[in-house]
């Protein structure tokens, strides 16, 4: 569904952490939110999902004002880097559990949950998983099935927060080629957090360039790097002004 999010701004006692955002996501679209640590990316990203509130602004997902949402009303995926599994459920049940857990006017039928489970565990390429723990797979594996629980509810927006983060370079480089093509195939809106510039510039649709609360620039790769809008995105990225 697409997004838009008008004039956000949030504050923590003095601290200005977010000082008037706009953005509009597409549907189907990934944007990556691209910043140095501190520079407000997870606040947007959890106030998105209803996990933190904003002191003004506007939040508007397929045309309904979800500030006025609790974050179970919301229909968010997330996956972040520490977001972890239940350790004591088998990857099936870790999967299935964002559909169990629904209420009961919405929550599908036992077999229809396992119908669901099977099909995405063949469309994240993990059905030899099924049965495992989490304790028996390696980091790229438990990031896989972290965005396959967060698939299972069909989230109107999937959202992302470092999810590579604490993985080694060559597998961050082959979940980046996966995520690019379940998304494609999956067709979800999708906002992706990182301070890596080659994964955001590699992954994603448009690139939202964020530096001290404030939105500095969104464009493509080319768009960006040729044209960086202020001396602030040129430093970032390591070019000269
Ligand atoms: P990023 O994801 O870009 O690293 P964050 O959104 O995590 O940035 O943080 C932005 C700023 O907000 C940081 O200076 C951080 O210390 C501050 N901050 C975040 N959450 C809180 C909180 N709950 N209380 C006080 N300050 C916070």
């Amino acid at each position: 569904m697409s997004l838009t999010v008008q004039n956000l701004t949030r504050r923590f006692g003095q601290t200005e952490v977010l000082r008037g955002i706009d953005l509009e996501v597409k549907s189907g679209e990934l944007v990556a939110l691209l910043g140095p640590s501190g520079s407000g990316k997870t606040t947007l990203l959890k106030i998105i999902a209803g996990l933190d509130w904003p002191d003004a602004g506007r939040l508007v997902v397929g045309g309904e004002d979800w500030l006025d949402k609790k974050a179970q009303e919301r229909r968010t995926g997330f996956v972040f880097q520490h977001y972890a599994l239940f350790p004591h459920m088998k990857v099936r049940d870790n999967i299935a559990f964002g559909l169990t857990v629904m209420d009961r006017a919405h929550r599908p039928a036992p077999a229809t949950i396992a119908k669901k489970v099977e099909e995405l565990l063949h469309f994240l390429q993990i059905p030899h998983l099924a049965d495992r723990y989490p304790a028996e797979l390696s980091g790229g594996q438990r990031q896989r099935v972290a965005l396959g629980r967060a698939l299972a509810i069909d989230p109107a927006v999937l959202l992302l927060d470092e999810p590579f983060g604490a993985l080694d370079a060559q597998v961050r480089r082959d979940l980046r080629r996966w995520l690019r093509e379940v998304h494609d195939k999956a067709g979800t809106t999708t906002i992706f957090v990182t301070h890596d510039q080659e994964e955001a510039f590699e992954l994603a649709d448009r690139v939202v360039v964020m530096g001290a609360g404030l939105i500095e620039q969104i464009g493509s790769a080319d768009q960006i790097y040729d044209h960086p809008a202020s001396p602030f995105v040129a430093r970032f990225l390591g070019l000269t002004v």
